[in-house]
């Protein structure tokens, strides 16, 4: 069979869709693709997948790109999930593992979904793509764009780290500044689609690239040998990771590829200069208010207000998972201790996951002997304003003080 998708189906009000055309959203809200669970049981098993290539293309029965359409890949996928013992100690924790997507294409986990949605706008005909980012989704369009032969448009916040702006004009995207915030280059996008003819890329308002983040939970489950962890540490933007990772165990559990049914606790983290997440959820609310004056270092969390958050929300309630906020301030050196400890790229936003597990376990939410995974979601190099460098210098003139050094 050539792929298993059956339809789209609304996540505000359950409608259904085609799969077999171009879709965007339903009432303005997101989009699930739904397959047919029976037939993948059928036609493979979870020992199949084991012998295939170490990408994210391993899962291909739960992907919605048919096998006679071009792959946009640039061997994404199968990061390593790493036991972070140095920093549990630390935090308190004897089961700590770090799943490590600074390693992905572009250095952060948004090249799953990138990958999935360019490698399916191809296939619908589509090669004019735009978008707007808080940094690292923008950097891998681009890329992924660049890999399709597609012309990219990228709007992006100017105060957006410099790397970002530097590798999107790098892989040939057209790159703008914008003196606003997120919402503004989202909405510099969308009145765009009808003069510029783009396809608007933003998180959530086409289906797919949430198909394409949902690997890292199929990874995590085949890498944990088809057990699932206790709790997941997710750093919360616009929540395509986390509402990916929730479809992805449902997925397999209801494929009986899992052997027991626990399925871990979500917890999206966020920080206290942008938590609209987080206050919903203290709230008991499933919809979230626009977060006024967002600000932080983790620039991949500062989402003042996401489409899917009803979708995060519930992910968490039906995971009875909860939403924390950390200290911005404290980011930048939560990342330098995590970096230190384990030898790991530590991006600012899995630092504010560090910061979350510490008061997790000081309140007694998590137990010290849970087994606990943190999303490393990006690259520590892409944030070199973050943690700044104070080197001392070395003058070759003068004797070496090595008594200074010991
Ligand atoms: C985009 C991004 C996030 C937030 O991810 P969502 O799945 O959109 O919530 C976290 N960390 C980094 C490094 C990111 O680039």
């Amino acid at each position: 069979m050539d792929r298993f998708v059956t339809h789209l189906e609304s996540a505000i009000d359950g409608t259904t869709l085609s799969a077999e055309q171009v879709q965007t959203v339903h009432e303005a809200r997101p989009l699930w693709v739904r397959y047919d669970l029976p037939a993948i049981a059928q036609a493979c098993d979870r020992n199949d997948i084991a012998s295939r290539a170490p990408d994210m293309w391993r899962y291909r029965e739960l992907l919605p790109v048919g096998e006679q359409d071009e792959r946009i890949s640039l061997g994404e996928g199968m990061t390593p999930l790493l036991p972070a013992p140095a920093l549990g100690d630390q935090i308190g924790m004897s089961d700590l593992w770090i799943k490590d997507e600074s390693q992905m294409p572009t250095g952060s986990f948004k090249a799953r979904g990138m990958a999935m949605a360019v490698s399916m706008a191809r296939r619908f005909g589509l090669d004019r793509f735009a978008a707007p980012t808080a940094g690292n989704a923008g950097g891998a369009l681009a890329a992924y764009g660049a890999r399709a032969a597609a012309e990219v448009f990228v709007f992006m916040p100017d105060d957006t780290p410099v790397i970002n702006q530097i590798e999107c004009q790098l892989a040939g995207a057209n790159t703008y500044l914008v003196n606003g915030l997120i919402t503004d280059c989202g909405r510099i996008v969308r009145e765009g689609v009808e003069p510029m003819g783009w396809f608007d890329f933003s998180t959530l308002k086409e289906p797919y690239r949430i198909e394409g983040k949902k690997t890292m939970g199929l990874e995590l489950a085949e890498q944990f040998d088809w057990e699932l962890p206790d709790t997941i540490l997710y750093p919360t933007g616009g929540g395509t990771g986390l509402i990916g990772m929730w479809k992805a165990f449902n997925e397999v559990r209801s494929l009986a590829w899992l052997n027991n049914d626990n399925m871990p606790r979500m917890v999206a983290v966020q920080s206290d200069g942008c938590a609209p997440i987080v206050r919903a959820f203290d709230k008991g609310e499933r919809f979230a208010d626009p977060w006024a004056d967002a600000a932080t270092c983790a620039s991949g969390l500062r989402v003042p207000s996401a489409i899917g958050d009803f979708m995060i929300l519930d992910a968490i309630s039906d995971s009875g998972g909860c939403a924390i906020s950390v200290p911005d301030g404290d980011i930048p050196t939560a990342m330098a201790r995590a970096c230190a400890a384990e030898g790991i790229a530590v991006c600012p936003e899995a630092a504010a996951c560090v910061l979350a597990a510490e008061r997790l376990v000081e309140s007694g939410w998590l137990k010290p002997d849970e087994r606990t995974v943190l999303f490393n979601t990006g690259a520590a190099q892409k944030y070199p304003d973050v943690s700044p460098c104070a080197l001392p210098r070395i003058d070759i003139r003068s004797p070496i003080d090595y008594g200074a050094m010991r």
